[in-house]
């Protein structure tokens, strides 16, 4: 077992803690925080980002899952300074912490694609988040359509965010080392969501549809609301397959759906 400062990592935990300091000072700078951002870091660990965020911040708040790290964090900085939050991440409400706040985090790659799915739901009260991920994780969120990391992650994060790549992180930086290279992503919440939000749910449901079963065409996998013609109608074939269409072909198509009425059959469906 590992052991970092006296603190033992915790697998279970997705404990890797970072201690190559010119990669600090390079994520810090990309976050590039101001004196009164309201800013949350994730896992904040043995504060290897915690204290250099702290020296431009007049204020930090850390969600920390671990009960011996978040003692150790309270211990070592004042509550007006530091608002130690500890509790898992995936259920907090992170609207609770105000308007236009900012994300951060080195995250635990066990349940960083859940953490995701989880903040994007309160997107609107965001200004931006700044995550260090497996870099496979990363490359999945920022790739194209009809590559092969493009999937359901892509589609539902690059609707939502300006999804942006900034630099990788090799294995060497953290201890214990992990298998992994890890990756910075910069996530912005776009300002105008081409759907209005009642038709976010018909959007979520088609993407997942179209990529629960990556082999098969969306003739397949989108039969219980659309037919052919919607998708001549877009310049689309429905001998495609999901991987191949882009966000706004999804837009439009969730458009047809919900044009039609919501939980309406397509026409021709039996
Ligand atoms: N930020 C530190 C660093 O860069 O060295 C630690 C990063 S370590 C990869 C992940 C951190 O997230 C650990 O401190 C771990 O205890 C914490 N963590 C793991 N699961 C969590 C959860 N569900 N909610 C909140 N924190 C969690």
């Amino acid at each position: 077992m590992s052991t970092s400062a006296g603190h033992r990592a915790r697998k279970r935990f997705g404990q890797n803690f970072l201690h190559d300091r010119n990669v600090i000072d390079r994520i810090v700078a990309a976050i590039a925080p101001g004196p009164d951002d309201n800013m949350v870091e994730i896992g904040p660990g043995l504060a290897a980002l915690t204290e250099p965020l702290l020296a431009r911040l007049e204020r930090l708040q850390v969600v920390e899952i671990d009960r011996d790290l978040a003692a150790r964090l309270r211990s070592r900085y004042s509550p007006e300074r530091l608002c130690v939050h500890e509790a898992d991440a995936l259920r907090f409400d992170f609207a609770s912490l105000g308007a236009r706040l900012r994300v951060v985090g080195n995250l635990p790659y066990n349940i960083s694609t859940p953490i995701l799915f989880h903040l994007a739901a309160c997107a609107d009260n965001l200004v931006d988040m700044t995550f260090m991920l497996q870099k496979e994780v990363v490359d999945r969120i920022v790739a194209p359509p009809g590559t092969e990391a493009y999937g359901r992650l892509s589609v539902m994060l690059q609707y939502r965010f300006e999804c942006v790549k900034l630099f990788s992180v090799p294995p060497g930086a953290f201890h214990p080392v992990p298998k992994v290279t890890s990756a910075i992503v910069r996530l912005t919440p776009r300002t105008e969501l081409p759907l209005a939000a009642a038709a976010h749910a018909t959007f979520g449901e088609l993407v997942r549809a179209a990529f629960g079963q990556r082999r098969k065409t969306l003739r397949n996998t989108l039969r219980n609301w659309l037919v052919d013609a919607d998708y001549q109608q877009l310049g689309l074939d429905s001998g495609q397959r999901g991987e191949t269409l882009a966000v706004a072909d999804f837009v439009a198509l969730t458009e047809i759906v919900e044009g039609r009425g919501r939980g309406g059959q397509a026409h021709g469906q039996i």
